[in-house]
């Protein structure tokens, strides 16, 4: 049997799966490298995924994690790809090399005042208060009472959840301790999320939204000229339940309500407002009710509608992720994604032999942790029939150790993630916690035995 050597780069969900059906396959042994920039493994599955759903972080404990102990199989931690080893280097050390690095970017606004101190991205939020090192040090303002999400996806729904959770349940979960802090000091007390379209075409999925029924001592108030009776539209299934859920939403009733989430949709902002800090944002009311969801979008009428301004002091731009481009790689600047063909590399219309993309650099930000499996069954697919025609080859066997000495890289194994996992574990369960997140390099790499 001929022999494949594949890199690939990130440990996120995308690149889990490309290595689940690498190892998988019979046509070929197969040896592989994961090079990943951070210290730990999992990517969105750490970083992510919201601390109050541990049940979904279960697949690394419980599948990934399994690949990483395969003696074909190393994990390379705390290498980056593009600065600690070169595009080219990788290209000449093996057969094949999957990038699996995500979107980490955002999708602008493009409203005046976007930029100002109090408006960040929810994936900025979301990696504060999951620990991410690279964005630990951030600070949101929570010193007023209301914050404005705008989207209506899954991520403004978590968002939204961390703003309102009781204290006491926030500290069961393995949220990073600087936004536990932060956030059991927080005085937000109402979070009002602006759909641009009608809550028919909203883009959270039921399950989420049904968790908002049990946030104990948070009432939910909908603002929708559409939300109907399911059995009075003839939305498809998907929609129905989700109105189902937002009227049982609408006529709960909470005793005594600290905190309150607020939906308003057909709203679109139009402008964010304060001199120095977000004081507010100005939002249009847009008429017509859109198509559904599976439909081609349509945003009803701007201008339509009279502005109204909306204070808040944290504004939070829950509008979608956005690949960032890569040294090296084509790059499609209207999709934020690399250029590609079913996950193989393409500089125009040419495959570039051996590079291939998968997850969410692949095919945009969409879909859940599962949703990779099958992307990265298509780009391994390309990769073993590419293999199977004779088209890839590798020009050295295996210089990128040397680079890597070269470059005095404290390299962290899966032996060394392990011992981190060890620690945060530890230090949770003195705590009555899940895991206390490491969330500074050094302290990383010292727990990793480096
Ligand atoms: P998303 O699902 O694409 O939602 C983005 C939202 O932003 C939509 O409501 C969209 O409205 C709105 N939007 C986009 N551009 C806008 C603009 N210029 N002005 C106003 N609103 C705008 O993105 P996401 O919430 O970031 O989630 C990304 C993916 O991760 C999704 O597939 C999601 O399901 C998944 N995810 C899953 C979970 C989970 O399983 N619990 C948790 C988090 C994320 P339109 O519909 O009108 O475009």
């Amino acid at each position: 049997m001929t022999s494949l050597r594949v890199a690939v780069v990130g440990s996120g969900p995308a690149g889990m799966y490309a290595i689940q059906h690498l190892l998988e396959q019979s046509l070929f042994d197969v040896d592989i490298d994961l090079f990943e920039r951070l210290p730990t493994p999992w990517g969105l599955v750490r970083a992510g995924v919201a601390p109050d759903h541990p049940e979904k972080k279960l697949i690394a404990d419980r599948l990934f994690r399994f690949f990483l102990k395969r003696d074909n199989v190393r994990f390379f931690g705390n290498v980056e790809i593009g600065s600690d080893i070169s595009h080219d280097e990788l290209t000449a050390s093996y057969d094949a090399v999957v990038y699996a690095v995500g979107a980490s970017d955002d999708k602008p606004l493009a409203i005046p005042g976007e930029r100002l101190p109090g408006s960040c991205s929810a994936r900025e939020f979301v990696a504060w208060y999951n620990g991410h090192p690279d964005y630990r040090h951030l600070q949101f303002d929570l010193s007023g009472p209301r914050a404005v999400i705008v989207g209506t996806g899954n991520v403004a729904l978590d968002v939204a959840r961390m703003l309102t959770l009781p204290a006491t349940a926030l500290a069961r979960t393995d949220i990073a301790e600087h936004a536990l802090e932060a956030l059991q000091a927080s005085h937000v007390n109402e979070v009002i999320v602006l759909g641009r379209r009608g809550c028919q075409q909203a883009a959270f999925h039921n399950p989420e939204l049904e968790e908002l029924l049990h946030l104990d001592g948070v009432e939910v108030q909908i603002e929708a000229d559409d939300l109907l009776p399911p059995e009075q539209t003839d939305a498809d299934w998907d929609t129905r339940r989700k109105l189902a859920t937002l009227i049982r939403l609408q006529a709960r009733r909470v005793a005594a309500p600290v905190k309150r989430i607020v939906f308003k949709f057909h709203r679109s902002p139009i402008a964010v407002s304060g001199d120095t800090h977000v004081t507010g944002v100005q939002v249009q009311t847009r008429v017509g009710s859109g198509s559904p969801r599976s439909g081609l979008p349509r945003y009803g009428s701007p201008g339509s509608g009279s502005p109204g301004t909306i204070d808040c002091g944290l504004l939070l731009r829950a509008i979608g992720y956005r690949g960032r481009a890569l040294p090296g790689l084509p790059f499609d600047l209207q999709t934020g994604v690399i250029s590609n063909v079913a996950g193989r590399v393409m500089d125009g219309s040419v495959p570039r032999t051996g590079v291939y993309v998968t997850g969410w650099i692949r095919r945009g930000p969409r879909g859940v942790i599962g949703s990779n499996k099958q992307c990265a069954a298509e780009t391994v697919g390309c990769l073993l029939a590419d293999a199977r025609a004779g088209k890839l080859s590798r020009r050295s066997d295996d210089p990128v150790a040397q680079a890597l000495i070269a470059n005095q890289r404290q390299v962290v194994s899966f032996g060394g993630w392990q011992r981190i996992d060890r620690t945060e574990r530890l230090a949770g369960s003195a705590r009555g916690r899940p895991r206390i997140k490491q969330t500074d390099i050094g302290e990383l790499l010292t727990s990793a035995g480096r």
